[in-house]
């Protein structure tokens, strides 16, 4: 069909007879493929894993300390530990990473990484994570 609109000699028809001596010359692949004996079954079990292993490191800090994310800082978040329940929603939301749990269970923040987006201080439910002007606290 291409030979019939395309003239003799055009660039095009050289493209084409090139294109086509190119195909021609990759030899085809050869997959060897297992036939699954007959009882065999279909059901593939994987096997359990960890959370650890399976899953992402979801709090991890990833780039921040790269990128001295705690420069950034406008407000810094203050937690208050008479209201804190503990409840890990800061430490869920935060998502730089930098909220870990001290050894009472209570959250602590990197304020290295800290970046200063308030998340935190939004997700507490017993609002216990004030907003404090970073010049207030220097
Ligand atoms: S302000 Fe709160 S949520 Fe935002 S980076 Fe800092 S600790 Fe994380
Ligand atoms: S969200 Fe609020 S109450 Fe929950 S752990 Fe963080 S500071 Fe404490």
């Amino acid at each position: 069909m291409l030979a019939g609109i395309l003239s003799e000699g055009t660039e095009l028809d050289e493209n084409v007879k090139l294109a086509l001596s190119v195909f021609l010359a990759v030899a085809p692949l050869d997959i060897k493929t297992v036939e699954a004996p007959p009882e065999a079954s279909p059901v593939i079990i994987v096997p359990f894993e960890p959370a650890q292993i399976s899953s992402p490191t979801i709090n991890a800090l990833g780039n921040s300390p790269l990128r001295m994310t705690g420069n950034w800082r406008v407000f810094r978040p203050v937690w208050n530990r008479e209201v804190c329940t503990k409840c890990m929603a800061c430490l869920a939301r935060c998502p730089d990473g930098c909220i870990s749990l001290d050894e009472e269970g209570f959250p602590c923040v990197d304020y290295e990484n800290c970046k200063g987006c308030l998340i935190c201080v939004r997700a507490c439910p017993a609002e216990g994570i004030e907003k404090v002007r970073e010049a207030q606290v220097l």
